[in-house]
């Protein structure tokens, strides 16, 4: 804008200097024209006022040879004509003194004239000095317009103006050439002193006149050489031309005087064109010639008569009008082609000036056009910074200048680092935490430490993962084998009924329960066993077919989940392949180790089996394939299902009577070998089930232990038996060391409760510890460290531990070592044995129990002569039909109080229960 302000303003100022210097020239223009105007009427009036003071002079009159009569009609024609020319000269010089720049120069010659026409007036006549006199105003003003002539032509102008300047020199030139000729000739021809040297004088103004007119030809302006031709012939002109030619040729053939090289000059000298013709040459043709008549030698005197003199002078004066009106026409011209320069000029100052705005208001336009584009810019990117800010993760587009776009870049840089953030944030949000996008750093120290800790965050997530993938797989594995354990089993079988319900096709389970395991785990130890266990469920993985599963439930019980089956068949067949597989031997120990199988197949044909009895039915079959006979396989038919369906019906009606008080303890005693002397009563459990009488606890026992129910059961005896001993304690019929023996089962001793409830039981009935006595089989010693762990507590409460059917399982004698008990339990039948081997047994039984600490007891002692035997082994108490059968609490109580002593009744009562009374 600054620029564009400079440059309109030097423009401005250029086309300013044009205008003034067009004014400048149509000034000094004016100026040439009222200076020649004025020159023009001096000099008209030197003719007048010399002849009027010549005619004065009588001397002269007489030398001229003019008559009174003439000089009388002369001198009032001059006196007119000097009248007329001063007057026009006092207009010139007027004007002259009001024209710009002229004033001193006009009103020095208005001066001069006054105090030449005063002398003339007061009767001087010393006409030379007042000729000298005119010439000298007439000089300066010719210097003067000179002066103007130049001061017009220095400016810079158009050419047109330039030549039309150059025309108003070349005409002022001619016509003051012209104009001081008729002085000089009229002094040269009178006969007065100084003659001669106007002779000379007019010689060189008739050169110069000659000059002046050859010039004319350069004129430019097509008026002023229209205005020159018609000049060229006026009769005036040609007539004085001719005169004067003539004149000039009769003094060059007469030779001039000598003036001894003093010629004055005029001061008047035409400007002589380049090239110009020295005088004497060739005149150019059309130019003033030599003609009219020719003089002969010219005397002192006139060479031209009076009158001629008379005539030329007047027609002289009508030459220099027809010359000032010339001068007048090129000024005009001029003045004119100046004065279109000028409006050129102005009209160019204008249009630079309304450039110059234009340009001005276009780089303004511009600069705020650019500001407001800035402040947009800006506005946009204040807006897109706020949404930033206010979390929204736009996109920041660069544009604008280049600094608001090295900003929005900036910015942008920040947001796509924002962004990838963001894009890490999500990622791990939606705990894809494998994205690649995580990965990628974010710039900057900030960035770096996000970048930490995101990475930290993924790593400390991954590791949960894997724990709850490590933990998912042990809650649904087996440890030992790998395999799914029994919770997934139900998991899968479930998942299998529902695909087989959708597509209608069959779904299996095979339950394979190991044959003589046991016996491995016995003979070669545990760590064999669980050898044997993994290689069992590699081989089963081999067998299956591709989709089955095999998942083990525990202890040495495997199933194989089997779908989309056509038909039974393909069980049989993948049962005996399984069969095959487990009998192949085992390499763990020095000797092979052989096992087998027993398979039972339960089949759902539709899907909408329950899962669980899916189960139970291939379980139940498995059963019956071992009780059959091991390495078998049994399909669960309607007969299994049967003995299910009676099995169920028999827990709901435990369960029923456990509720509604339908069972009861009866109290078998037991005594001292030695003596026959009560120690006790072992609790049995009876039910008389509402129209089937009795039934046996071997049958329905197995049954509540098939589920929690067993639990309940053994606690209500325990209450039932403690709350019994205690009323009998109170009672006084009982003495203190009577114990009482209760049955816990095996499941019910792997659970922690078991220490609670006995403590529970004892501290509500009153009872000593010492006076319980709780009977559990051996198998619960090798199966569960939990129920040894709680058989340690009970001990510690000051129990008494039973190792009930004591010989049946697979506890050895050297075993009895570590067994937490105080008591073992002689199964009845080695007690019942008729064999002299088994007696054998019986007695080294009882000398190592006796060895480690423990008591011994014989249950099922039916005959005296078991008893004899018994006693005669060191056995140190015994139960059964020989003594009594389980008795109610009643009957106990009345045998008690009614004998005393149990041997004086040999013949017990039958077992109120009605079934195995004594034969
Ligand atoms: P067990 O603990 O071995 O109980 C002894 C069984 O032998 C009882 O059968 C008893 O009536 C019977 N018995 C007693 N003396 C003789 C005899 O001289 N000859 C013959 N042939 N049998 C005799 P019971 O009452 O039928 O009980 C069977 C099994 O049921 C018990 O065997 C015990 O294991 C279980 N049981 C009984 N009551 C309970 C109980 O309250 N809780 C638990 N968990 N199990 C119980
Ligand atoms: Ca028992
Ligand atoms: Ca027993």
């Amino acid at each position: 804008m600054i620029g564009a302000s400079l440059l309109g303003a030097v423009g401005v100022r250029a086309r300013v200097l044009e205008v003034d210097s067009a004014l400048q020239v149509e000034v000094a223009v004016a100026a040439v024209a009222a200076l020649d105007e004025a020159r023009g009427a001096v000099q008209r009036e030197v003719l007048p006022a010399l002849s009027s003071v010549a005619l004065a002079n009588t001397t002269l009159s007489d030398t001229l040879g003019i008559s009174p009569a003439l000089q009388a009609q002369i001198g009032v024609q001059v006196q007119a004509a000097a009248t007329e020319s001063r007057s026009s000269t006092d207009t010139a010089l007027a004007h002259l003194q009001t024209v710009s720049g002229q004033a001193e120069v006009g009103h020095d010659a208005t001066e001069r004239i006054r105090a030449l026409r005063e002398a003339a007036d007061s009767g001087g006549n010393d006409v030379q000095a007042m000729f000298d006199g005119y010439l000298s105003v007439i000089a300066d003003l010719s210097a003067a317009q000179q002066q103007a002539v130049a001061a017009a032509g220095s400016r810079q102008l158009s050419p047109t103006a330039q030549r039309a300047v150059h025309d108003v020199q070349l005409a002022a030139g001619l016509a003051q050439a012209a104009s001081q000729q008729m002085p000089l000739f009229l002094g040269g021809q009178l006969p007065i002193p100084g003659a001669d040297t106007s002779r000379w004088q007019w010689l060189i103004s008739w050169e110069d006149y000659r000059l002046a007119s050859r010039a004319m030809r350069e004129l430019s302006q097509p008026a002023a050489i229209q205005a020159w031709t018609a000049v060229q012939d006026v009769e005036d002109v040609t007539a004085i031309d001719s005169v004067f030619a003539a004149q000039a040729a009769a003094e060059q053939r007469s030779g001039l005087p000598d003036l001894g090289g003093a010629v004055p000059s005029t001061g008047l000298t035409a400007p002589r064109p380049a090239g110009a013709q020295p005088s004497g040459a060739q005149e150019p043709s059309g130019e003033v010639e030599p003609s009219g008549p020719s003089g002969g030698q010219q005397a002192a005197a006139l060479s031209l008569p009076v009158a001629q003199l008379i005539d030329l002078s007047s027609r002289s004066q009508a030459r220099d009008e027809v010359f000032a009106d010339l001068v007048s026409t090129v000024v005009t011209q001029a003045q004119a082609a100046v004065a279109r320069d000028r409006a050129t000029a102005v009209g160019q100052r204008n249009s630079t000036l309304a450039g110059v705005l234009a340009l001005v208001l276009a780089t303004l336009t511009i600069t705020m056009f650019r500001a407001r584009q800035v402040s947009r810019c800006l506005q946009d990117l204040a807006g897109q910074a706020e949404q930033i800010s206010r979390g929204q993760l736009v996109q920041v587009r660069p544009q604008g200048p280049r600094e608001v776009q090295t900003v929005s870049t900036a910015l942008d840089a920040a947001v796509s680092g924002l962004r990838r953030l963001q894009a890490q944030a999500t990622a791990v949000a939606h705990g894809d935490l494998h994205d690649p996008v995580l990965e990628d750093p974010l710039p900057g120290p900030l960035g770096e430490v996000l970048h930490g800790s995101m990475t930290q965050l993924v790593r400390a997530v991954r590791q949960r993962e894997e724990l709850k993938d490590a933990l998912a797989q042990q809650a649904a594995h087996d440890p030992l084998t790998g395999l799914a354990n029994r919770a997934r089993a139900t998991t899968l079988i479930t998942s299998a009924l529902h695909r087989g319900q959708r597509t209608g096709s069959m779904t299996g389970v095979l339950f394979i329960d190991l044959d003589g395991f046991k016996t491995v785990n016995d003979s070669f130890g545990h760590a064999v066993g669980d050898r044997v266990l993994h290689t069992v469920a590699r081989r089963l993985e081999t067998v299956v077919r591709a989709g089955d599963v095999v998942c083990r439930l525990g202890g040495d019980e495997f199933i194989v989940v089997a779908e989309h089956l056509h038909d039974e068949a393909t069980l049989t067949v993948l049962a005996g392949r399984v069969i095959a597989a487990v009998s192949e031997p085992f390499d763990g120990a020095d000797t092979p180790v052989r096992i087998g199988a027993s398979v039972g197949i339960g089949v759902s044909r539709d899907g909408r089996t329950d899962p669980d009895q899916l189960l139970g039915e291939a379980d139940a079959a498995a059963y019956r394939a071992k009780a059959n006979g091991r390495g078998r396989v049994e399909i669960f038919d309607e007969e299994l299902r049967t003995q299910l369906r009676a099995h169920s019906d028999l827990e709901r009606a435990l369960r029923a009577a456990l509720a509604t008080g339908g069972l009861a303890v009866h109290y078998q005693p037991v005594v001292d070998t030695r003596d026959g002397r009560l120690t006790g009563y072992e609790a049995l459990l009876r039910w008389n089930r509402p129209g089937q009488g009795w039934i046996p606890p071997d049958v329905f026992i197995p049954v509540a232990e098939g589920s929690r129910l067993i639990n309940e059961v053994d606690r209500w005896v325990l209450q039932e038996a403690t709350g019994q001993l205690a009323r009998w304690r109170r009672e006084g019929t009982a003495d203190q060391h009577l114990t009482m023996a209760i049955n816990i089962s095996g499941r019910h001793l792997t659970e922690s409760r078991i220490v609670d409830d006995v403590h529970t039981v004892l501290t509500e009935a009153g009872l000593p510890a010492a006076c319980l006595i709780v009977e559990v089989t051996e198998t619960v010693l090798v199966d569960s460290p939990a129920a040894l762990e709680h058989l340690r507590q009970l001990r510690e409460l000051g129990v008494q531990i039973a190792i009930d059917d004591f010989g049946t399982g697979y506890t050895s004698i050297g075993q009895l070592r570590s067994v937490p008990a105080d008591v073992i339990k002689i199964d009845r039948s080695f007690t019942s044995s008729t064999q002299s081997a088994e007696s054998t047994l019986v007695g080294l039984m009882i000398q190592a129990a006796h060895a480690f600490g423990l008591r011994v007891i014989a249950e099922g002692v039916e005959h005296p002569e078991q008893l004899a035997k018994l006693r005669a082994a060191g056995c140190d108490e015994i139960q059964g039909w020989v003594i009594s059968p389980a008795l109610t609490a009643v009957q106990a109580t009345a045998r008690r109080t009614m004998t005393g002593r149990l041997q004086d009744d040999p013949v017990p009562p039958a077992d109120p229960a009605g079934w195995r009374g004594p034969p």
